[in-house]
C-alpha cells in the first residue's frame, strides 16, 4: 500500500534521513509535499528526484526563485504560512514534522487538527503547546508517533502494555560533547565544539542543546506530554555509547529497553512504517564489539540546563513555552558568536525568572508567549553584552 507522506523541513537532517528511507522504498511511499526555510535550490532537486507535487519555501521573498526552479515540472511552487499548511494538510495521510523550533508549530498543529498521522520530531512544538497539541490530536483523532530517538524507543517498549502497569520511563543521554570537560573548558566553548557531537550527525540547534543538555530536559517535558506521566516518573540517566535509546520501567521491577546503532533512520523507520516495520541500511549492532555500557547520573552543576527545564516541566503553565523561545534565542545569538556558551543557561534561567504569564489556552496564547519572551530574551542579552 502507497501512503502519501509530507515531510515539512526536507532540506533538514531529519527530512534527509526521511528521504533517504522513501527512495528505498519507492513502493511505500508517494511524497505529496516538500518544505524548507529558504534553500531553494535544495528544495527544487528535492522535489524533482521525488516527484512532490508541492514545494513550499517558508520564505516569501525567495518564491520567485522557488518558481523559476521548478518551470517544467508538475511540482507547483508556493510560499509563506498558508502554504506550509497547506503541505502539512492537503492530501498527505502522514506527515513527518521535522521543522526546528517553535516555527513548525502551526504547520504541525495544522496536521494534528485535520487528523493526520503525524511523525512528530520537531519536539519544540511539543514543548511549547504540549498539552494543546495533545488535546487536538483527541479530538480531530489524529495519531502522533513519536521521532525523537529516546520518546520513539518508549513507544515501542510501551507497545501492547497497559500505561497504569508503567511506573518510570527511564530517558538516556550520550552527555553530548563536553560530558567528560570541566566547567571552565565547557565555560570556553566555542560553537564548533559545541555542534561536534559524539554520537549522533543532527542540525546545529539541537545539537547546542545536546551540549548544553537542555535537549534532554527538553524531552522531559516531551516524554510528559506524549506519555502523561509527572516529573517524578521521569528520569535522566546519561549513557554515554547512546546504544540504549530509553527504558520504561513497569510496576513488577521489570525493565523494557529499546537498543540500536545510533542511526536516526530506525526511529525514522518506525514512524514510517507503524504500526509495521520495514528495512533499513543501518548499521546491525554488534555488542560483543562495543563491549561495555556505561551508565552516571547527570550533573546538574555542569549543565544547569537540565535542571531548568524540569523546574518548567514542574511549573507547568506558560513555563516551557517561555523556557523554549529563550533557549531557541540565547542558542541563535551562541551560535552567532554573540553570547558564550555558559550564558544559554543563564539567558533561559532570566527570562523564567522575569515571566509571569497565565497558562495559554489556545496557539495564539502560545505564539504571543513566545513572540513577547523573544522580544525580552534578546533585549536582555543587548543590555547585558553592552
Ligand atoms: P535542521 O536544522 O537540520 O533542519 C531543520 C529544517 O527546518 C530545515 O529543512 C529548514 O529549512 C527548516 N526550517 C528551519 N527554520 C524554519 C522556519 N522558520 N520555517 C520553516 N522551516 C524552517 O534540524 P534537524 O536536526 O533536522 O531537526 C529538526 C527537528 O527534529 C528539531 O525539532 C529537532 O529537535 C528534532 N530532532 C532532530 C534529531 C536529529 O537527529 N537531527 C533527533 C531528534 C529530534
Ligand atoms: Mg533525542
Amino acid at each position: 500500500m502507497t501512503r502519501k507522506l509530507a515531510i515539512l523541513g526536507a532540506t533538514g537532517s531529519i527530512g534527509k534521513s526521511t528521504l533517504d528511507l522513501v527512495e528505498r522504498n519507492p513502493d511505500r511511499f508517494e511524497v505529496t509535499a516538500l518544505t524548507a526555510s529558504t534553500n531553494v535550490e535544495a528544495l527544487a532537486e528535492l522535489a524533482r528526484r521525488t516527484g512532490a507535487r508541492l514545494a513550499v519555501v517558508a520564505d516569501e521573498g525567495r518564491y520567485n526563485e522557488l518558481a523559476g526552479l521548478l518551470a517544467g515540472t508538475d511540482c507547483r511552487a508556493a510560499a509563506g504560512e498558508a502554504a506550509l499548511i497547506e503541505a502539512a494538510t492537503g492530501d498527505a495521510e502522514l506527515v513527518m514534522a521535522a521543522i526546528v523550533g517553535c516555527a513548525g508549530l502551526k504547520p504541525a498543529m495544522a496536521a494534528v487538527d485535520a487528523g493526520r498521522t503525524v511523525a512528530l520530531a520537531n519536539k519544540e512544538a511539543l514543548v511549547t503547546a504540549g498539552a494543546l497539541m495533545t488535546g487536538a490530536a483527541a479530538r480531530s483523532g489524529a495519531t502522533l508517533l513519536p521521532v525523537d530517538s529516546e520518546h520513539n524507543a518508549i513507544f515501542q517498549c510501551l507497545a501492547g502494555s497497559n500505561r497504569e502497569h508503567v511506573s518510570k520511563i527511564i530517558l538516556t543521554a550520550s552527555g553530548g560533547p563536553f560530558r567528560a570537560t570541566s566547567a571552565d573548558g565547557i565555560a570556553a566553548a566555542t560553537p564548533a565544539q559545541a555542534v561536534a557531537h559524539p554520537k549522533w550527525s543532527m542540525g546545529a540547534k539541537i545539537s547546542v542543546d545536546s551540549a548544553t543538555l537542555m535537549n534532554k530536559g527538553l524531552e522531559l517535558i516531551e516524554a510528559h506530554y506524549l506519555f502523561g506521566l509527572p516529573s517524578s516518573q521521569l528520569d535522566v540517566v546519561i549513557h554515554p555509547q547512546s546504544v540504549i535509546h530509553s527504558l520504561v520501567e513497569f510496576v513488577d521491577g521489570s525493565v523494557l529497553a529499546q537498543l540500536g546503532n545510533p542511526d536516526m533512520r530506525i526511529p525514522i523507520a518506525y514512524a514510517l512504517a507503524w504500526p509495521e516495520r520495514m528495512p533499513t541500511p543501518a548499521q546491525r549492532l554488534d555488542l560483543a564489539a562495543i563491549g561495555r555500557l556505561d551508565f552516571e547520573a547527570p550533573d546538574l552543576q555542569r549543565f544547569p540546563a537540565l535542571r531548568l527545564a524540569r523546574e518548567a516541566l514542574e511549573a507547568g503553565g506558560a513555563a516551557p513555552t517561555v523556557l523554549n523561545a529563550a533557549n531557541e534565542i540565547a542558542v541563535a545569538s551562541f551560535l552567532a558568536g554573540a553570547i558564550r556558551f555558559p550564558q544559554i543557561a543563564a539567558v533561559v534561567h532570566e527570562a523564567l525568572n522575569g515571566a509571569d504569564y497565565d497558562a495559554p489556552n489556545s496557539i495564539g496564547d502560545v505564539l504571543e508567549i513566545d513572540r513577547v519572551t523573544r522580544e525580552k530574551t534578546r533585549s536582555m542579552m543587548q543590555a547585558s553584552c553592552a
